[in-house]
C-alpha cells in the first residue's frame, strides 16, 4: 500500500514516527503550517517556522525515505492577533518556493471579521500564485463554519477544484460534495472521525475528490491512521485500486496542481536504514538540490 498523507504536522512528531510511517507505506506527506499551541508574538517567529518547514523538516523526512512538502499561510487562530498580521507581507516570498504546494491552513476558528479578512486575502494569494488552498473547518460550530467557508471560496473566484475543505464529518460532507471542492477527512484516535465512519462515507459518496489524512500533531493523534483507514477499506470490500485512489492518486492529483510535487523515491534509500552521512547546513544546502 503506497500512502501520501495530505495533512500531517511532522514538526510535532518524533523521528520514530517517520520510521513507522515508512514501514506502513507512507512515501509522501504535506505539512500545512499551523499554530504552535503557544501564541506567536511576532512575525520572526513565523519566518523561522516556515524556514524549518521548507528546510529542516524536508531534510529530516528524506532521511527516512519520505518526500515532505508543505503549505504556507497565516492560520485562522492567529489571524485574530494584530501582532501576527504582518506575516501576510512575507507570504509571497514563501509561496514562490519549491516544496510549497498550497496556501494554508486557512479558514475560520471563531468566525471573526479579522478571520474573514485574512481568509479572503490568502485565497487571493492562492489565485495569484496558481496554488491550491487547504481550508480548515472549525471544530466548534462546524456546520455554520462550513457553509460560510464555501460562500467565501465561491466569492473569491478560485476554482473549487483547487480547494480542499478539511476535517469534515457526516454532516458537513454533504455541502462540500455539492460545491465541487475536495473533501478532506482527518482520522483521529478519539471520537471526531474514525476509520469505520470513514469507510461508510466512502461507500456513500465514492472515492472521487476524497482525501484522508491523520492530521497528526502534538495533540492526541496517530500518524498511521492513513494506513489503518486503507486496511479498513480492504476489510470492508474495497479493492486495492480504490485504496490507491484515496491514499495516493487523489493527493497527487490535488497537490499536483501546484506543479511542485517531488515523488520520485529518495535516492539511495533502502528499507529502514537512514541515508548515508548527510548534514543539514541550513536552507542554502537545499536550494536547487532536491533532497
Ligand atoms: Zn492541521
Amino acid at each position: 500500500m503506497r500512502i501520501f498523507d495530505p495533512h500531517i504536522h511532522m514538526s510535532a512528531r518524533t523521528t520514530d514516527d517517520y520510521v513507522a510511517m515508512y514501514e506502513s507505506g507512507v512515501r509522501a506527506v504535506v505539512e500545512p503550517s499551523f499554530w504552535l499551541g503557544q501564541p506567536r508574538t511576532n512575525v520572526g517567529s513565523f519566518v523561522d517556522y516556515f524556514d524549518a518547514l521548507i528546510g529542516w523538516e524536508r531534510f529530516r523526512a528524506a532521511q527516512y525515505g519520505i518526500r515532505h512538502h508543505c503549505t504556507i499561510g497565516l492560520n485562522p487562530k492567529e489571524a485574530n492577533d494584530p501582532r501576527c498580521r504582518e506575516v501576510l507581507a512575507v507570504l509571497p516570498r514563501y509561496l514562490a518556493k519549491d516544496g510549497v504546494v498550497a496556501v494554508g491552513e486557512l479558514g475560520y476558528d471563531s468566525m471573526t471579521p479579522e478571520e474573514d479578512e485574512v481568509f479572503v486575502a490568502q485565497l487571493a494569494l492562492a489565485r495569484d500564485f496558481g496554488l491550491p488552498a487547504v481550508v480548515h473547518t472549525p471544530h466548534r460550530d462546524k456546520a455554520a463554519g462550513t457553509t460560510r467557508t464555501l460562500e467565501v471560496v465561491r466569492d473569491s473566484g478560485i476554482g473549487p477544484e483547487r480547494v480542499v475543505v478539511d476535517h469534515l464529518n457526516e454532516t458537513t460532507v454533504v455541502e462540500v460534495a455539492a460545491s465541487g471542492c475536495w473533501m478532506g477527512f482527518s482520522i483521529y484516535p478519539d471520537t471526531k472521525m474514525d476509520e469505520r465512519r470513514m469507510v461508510a462515507i466512502l461507500r456513500e459518496y465514492g472515492t472521487d475528490r476524497m482525501l484522508v489524512n491523520s492530521a497528526a500533531d502534538w495533540g492526541q493523534s496517530d500518524p498511521l491512521k492513513t494506513r489503518k483507514t486503507g486496511q479498513a477499506m480492504l476489510d470492508a470490500g474495497f479493492t486495492e485500486h480504490d485504496v490507491d485512489v484515496v491514499l495516493w492518486q487523489n493527493p497527487v492529483a490535488f497537490y499536483g496542481q501546484s506543479g511542485r510535487l517531488h515523488l520520485d523515491p529518495v535516492p539511495g534509500f533502502v528499507g529502514r536504514e537512514p541515508l548515508a552521512p548527510a548534514t543539514f547546513e541550513g536552507n542554502s544546502v537545499l536550494r536547487g538540490a532536491r533532497v
